[in-house]
């Protein structure tokens, strides 16, 4: 596809994800004004007389090529980074039974994480509705994404992360021209202080679902893993649940898929992945609650996941309910030692949040949740070589003559 080419938008206003409440297009939007979530809203009639199947297949140039199903206006106003699709690698003795096991390796994007997609979409609107200036809380991933994206589109960004984040990931966010804060507290302290800030600094807040255009580029993972699964979506999708962005979006693009004819009604289970150190989504699903309140003391190796209280806690539980999925639980060792097996076993190196879906895959198999002839698809949500690695302390002295017999 030429990139620029002009595309005309469908977005035709936008709604409250709990009231329904209806928001006008081409503004600037937080949250409604019953204090949730914004989503877009497209004439998807339409969509589906200006493009087809076959022509989306044809094109290139990553998560844009779903370019009629995104919310930017001026191609002028997309900001890129080098997107391309990203592999879904198949996982042959790590899997069960006669069934698939698949990952999706979203490492592979700018940046090292999925948070790409969703910023590169939150900064294109960001720049076409004239904001300057923009904030952010982050575990890392997101913050780095914001301050690649940002930077390379001319605005200013102010991140603030829990002051335990991986040093990786504080020192990208700095080197690509944003300014970081560590904060004592976690993801939700820095969201408030955020929040807090917005008067006296004039910053857009573009806290995970307090904005409406990171789910729509989150959106784009759902309808890459359609397309590449020939528009069949699998049996099973485990997906690491922190803020629930990727699982809410991907629920919305199955649903937009469907309108527009590209796929079936079949629907994989959601399930959402977290650490039993921090649960609150787990726990809302097993009480049947709607809302998941604050998680004290929340502690995991998997950051990204490590999300005390979620905005969208009422969306991501009901996409895993209506798909009939499950919320579940793994423990930080089990999470270590799926990365350990499947790094080992297969050659994948998975980060802490993507082994959390391969633990989950076993646990859920083992208590008869999913079956052996599933076709199942993991997350992996960053690439494994930010995070951590054990240390090797194996050498060998060249002066000394090599029992080669003992190597
Ligand atoms: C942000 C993040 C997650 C959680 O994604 P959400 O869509 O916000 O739930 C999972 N894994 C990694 C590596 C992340 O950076």
């Amino acid at each position: 596809m030429d990139p620029l080419k002009e595309y005309p938008t469908f977005v035709t206003h936008l709604e409250c994800a709990y009231t329904g409440e209806s928001y006008e297009a081409d503004q600037v939007h937080g949250l409604s004004s019953a204090g949730k979530p914004i989503i877009v809203k497209y004439d998807l009639e339409a969509v589906k007389a200006a493009v087809s199947r076959e022509e989306v297949e044809s094109r290139r140039g990553g998560f844009w090529k779903y370019r009629e199903l995104l919310p930017v206006r001026k191609s002028e106003n997309i900001v890129r980074l080098g997107e391309e699709l990203t592999p879904l690698i198949r996982l042959r003795k790590m899997a069960e039974g006669s069934g698939e096991l698949l990952v999706k390796d979203e490492g592979r994007l700018p940046t090292g994480s999925f948070k790409a997609r969703g910023l590169a979409l939150a900064v294109a609107m960001a720049k076409e509705l004239g904001l300057k200036r923009l904030a952010m809380p982050t575990n890392g991933n997101a913050g780095a994404a914001m301050a690649a994206y940002a930077t390379r589109a001319g605005l200013e960004t102010t991140i603030f992360c829990p002051d335990d984040t991986p040093e990786v990931n504080v020192s990208e966010i700095e080197l690509q021209g944003a300014t970081v804060y560590r904060v004592n507290g976690l993801i939700n302290d820095c969201g408030k202080i955020v929040g807090d800030g917005k008067a006296e600094t004039g910053w857009f807040d573009v806290s995970t679902l307090k904005e409406p255009y990171r789910i729509e580029g989150k959106k784009t993972m759902g309808l890459e893993l359609a397309e590449q699964l020939g528009w069949e979506l699998p049996d099973v999708i485990f997906y690491p649940t922190g803020g629930g962005t990727g699982l809410i979006g991907m629920w919305k693009a199955f649903a937009e898929l469907e309108a527009l004819g590209w796929i079936g009604s079949k629907r994989p289970k959601m399930v959402a992945v977290q650490s039993t150190g921090c649960a609150p989504i787990v726990k809302a699903f097993e009480e049947g609650e709607e809302h998941a309140p604050l998680w004290e003391n929340a502690e995991t190796v998997a950051a990204g996941i490590r999300v005390p209280i979620a905005v969208g806690d009422f969306m991501i539980l009901r996409a895993v309910r209506e798909s009939g999925g499950f919320a579940i639980a793994v423990d930080d060792g089990a999470i270590m030692k799926a990365q350990s097996i499947v790094a080992k076993g297969e050659g994948v190196l998975l980060c802490p949040e993507g082994a959390a879906t391969y633990a989950a895959y076993r646990q859920s198999l083992a208590d008869g949740r999913i079956s052996a002839s599933d076709r199942v698809v993991l997350y992996n949500c960053a690439t494994g070589l930010k995070y951590p690695m054990p240390a090797v302390d194996r050498s060998l002295d060249r002066h000394q003559s090599i029992d080669y017999s003992n190597l």
